[in-house]
């Protein structure tokens, strides 16, 4: 079939297995590119197929030659319908692991359910034995709790007042402004449910119950925190209290890994353009300045560019890890210098409609949020038919 981008919301319900197989061969190159460092050996991502765990599985691989597990939560192609971008990166990147003798496996499920994390347990158990890198990269919209069987949605919004701002239609290059109502009770502690700290904790405890942690064990997850300007709709926002609640979890993990000598961490990442941010009400006007003015001041990273600089630089280096005062790694350090920022505070109410392609990135916005799901990338011929069934090597 020939596959062309359909766009509902925010999201795009097609994708390409060739662009997104060149997109993961791009992120190997860059990887290989920066050369390789002595970094963790047996790693399980969570979060595995897109933004920034995939970023991370690619990273370890590549960077460090190390074995990796993935879990993601993917569709297959079915019924005509293309399979997910996650899915065909996966694909992507198990055959050209497999192609250079890295071991890598992936299974796809619901990571928050028990079976899914029994399944991971036996599969680390046969093949790898223990594991020394975990990484906790989900970006949920609901969870189904394990014990309980509740069904908890995740929320985007401000808590105790309501929220008026500038935002784009990204895809329509529209200014608009929008107002958010404040959460209520309920959608906040939903949320906390969702993208707090509780299921990575669970994670934590049953490789530890099972002994499948190593000596020095590191376990990682990500956050954000932002300018001002987006505090009302993130730090102090639903997912600012989930964020909180991950931080309080790193610190109780902390504990459980003591008898390992190992650590829970937070890595603050750089704000980037992935289906999980592209959900985000002012988001994506905020990422399309931050990128103009990255860009031209030759600091802008993606996905790839953070987490290799992450592991190699800041976690990997053979030194302790260097930590902000409430114990977390800044990876948004390019992105809070006060020069970038300051433009972002003087531009972002000249903002319009009309001169939004001058002012800010979202064309570089909207070729990445079309890269996600593999389209507009270069060298990939979208005229030619192509099969949308791909099989996951060891699915
Ligand atoms: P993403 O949407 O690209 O990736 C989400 C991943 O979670 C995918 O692999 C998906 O398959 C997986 N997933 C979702 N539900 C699942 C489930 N039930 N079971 C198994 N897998 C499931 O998101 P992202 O932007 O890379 O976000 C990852 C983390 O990074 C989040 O914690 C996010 O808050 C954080 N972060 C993102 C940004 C950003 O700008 N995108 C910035 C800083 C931190």
């Amino acid at each position: 079939m020939i596959i062309s981008p359909k766009t509902r919301g925010f999201i795009c319900t097609t994708a390409h297995p060739i662009g997104c197989a060149k997109n993961v061969e791009q992120q190997i190159d860059f990887v290989k590119a920066q050369g390789q460092f002595k970094g963790p050996k047996n790693v399980l991502v969570i979060g595995a197929s897109t933004g920034y765990g995939l970023a991370s599985r690619i990273a370890a691989t590549f960077g460090a030659g190390a074995k990796t597990i993935g879990v993601s939560f993917e569709k297959a192609s079915e019924n005509g319908r293309t399979a997910s971008a996650g899915w065909y990166n996966t694909a992507a990147f198990e055959q050209l692991a497999h192609r250079e003798g890295y071991y890598a496996k992936s299974i796809n499920g619901d990571a928050f359910s028990k079976a899914i994390k029994q399944q991971t347990i036996d599969l680390i158990r046969k093949d790898l034995g223990s594991i020394d890198l975990i990484i906790y990269s989900l970006a949920s919209p609901r969870r189904v709790h394990p014990d309980t069987g509740n069904i908890y949605s995740s929320v985007l919004k401000p808590i105790n007042q309501s929220f008026t701002s500038k935002s784009v239609d990204p895809l329509r290059k529209e200014i608009k402004e929008i107002n958010i109502e404040p959460a209520t009770t309920e959608e906040i502690a939903d949320t906390l449910q969702v993208m707090g700290g509780e299921d990575w904790a669970m994670w934590i405890d049953s490789l530890a119950q099972e002994n499948l942690l190593t000596e020095g064990v590191i376990t990682m997850a990500y956050d954000y925190i932002g300018p001002v300007l987006t505090h009302p709709i993130y730090k102090n926002g639903t997912i600012g209290k989930a964020k909180d609640h991950l931080h309080q979890t790193a610190a109780a993990l902390n504990e459980t890994l003591k008898k390992y000598n190992g650590q829970a961490l937070l890595s603050v990442n750089k704000a980037v353009v992935t289906q999980a941010s592209a959900a985000i009400p002012v988001v994506p006007l905020y990422i399309s300045l931050l990128y103009k003015i990255m860009k031209n001041k030759g600091s802008h990273e993606g996905c790839i560019e953070q987490i290799a600089r992450l592991l190699k630089s800041k976690v990997y280096t053979g030194n302790s890890i260097a930590l902000d005062d409430e114990g977390r790694i800044r990876m948004d350090d390019y992105e809070m210098q006060q020069d970038v920022q300051q433009k972002i505070v003087e531009l972002w109410p000249l903002v319009t409609s009309e001169n939004i392609e001058e002012i800010t990135d979202i064309d570089g916005y909207c070729k990445e949020f079309y890269r996600l799901f593999g389209f507009d990338v270069e060298g990939v011929d979208y005229q030619a038919e192509v099969n949308p069934e791909v099989a996951i090597p060891s699915i």
